[in-house]
């Protein structure tokens, strides 16, 4: 297992299209293992594969409950508002307003490449929705109502940063 390199804003790879993984391989399994280690070291919520250089639709999530491997995921209900704080290991140091969806229910395969369901509400739904928009290229900064708020060190310790 490694530490990749978290891309940052302005990085193209962060704009592109993410091309869906039709087979496990041994190469994907360690992106994953990589990409965990990576978001916990960072002390994110969830880590889409672009915010290292993978162009694969790829993403991992754990908001304190369970780990959860997402492989071409797609959203298929969403429900309700919710506005709040969100944050992005690609944006570092930096914070911002979000209105989204207060609940999310996403399809995708698991690190198997079997079926899965995760639905969630609130941090769930705002992480399932952040880690989806990475892999169509697309980031928070494009949502954010009003200014980006320079965090301090104590909230960038607070585990909202996706
Ligand atoms: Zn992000």
């Amino acid at each position: 297992m490694a530490i990749r390199n978290i891309r940052e804003i302005g990085d193209p790879v962060l704009t592109k299209q993410c091309k869906e993984i039709k087979e496990m391989t041994d190469r994907t399994r360690e992106l994953i293992q990589d990409m965990f280690e990576t978001m916990y070291e960072a002390e994110g919520v969830g880590l889409a594969a672009p915010q290292v250089g993978i162009l694969k639709r790829l993403c991992v999530i754990d908001t304190g409950d369970d780990p959860i491997v997402l492989i071409n995921p797609r959203v298929v209900e969403t429900s309700g508002e919710q506005t709040g704080q969100e944050g992005c290991l690609s944006v570092p140091g930096k914070s911002g307003v979000v209105t989204r969806p207060n609940y999310a229910k996403v399809v995708a395969l698991n690190e198997n490449m079997e079926p899965v369901e995760v639905e969630g509400t609130e941090l769930l739904a705002r992480a399932l929705l952040h880690e989806l928009d990475h892999l169509d290229g697309h980031m928070y900064t494009e949502l954010v109502e009003g200014p980006l708020y320079d965090v301090t060190k104590d909230e960038e310790d607070d585990p909202e940063d996706e």
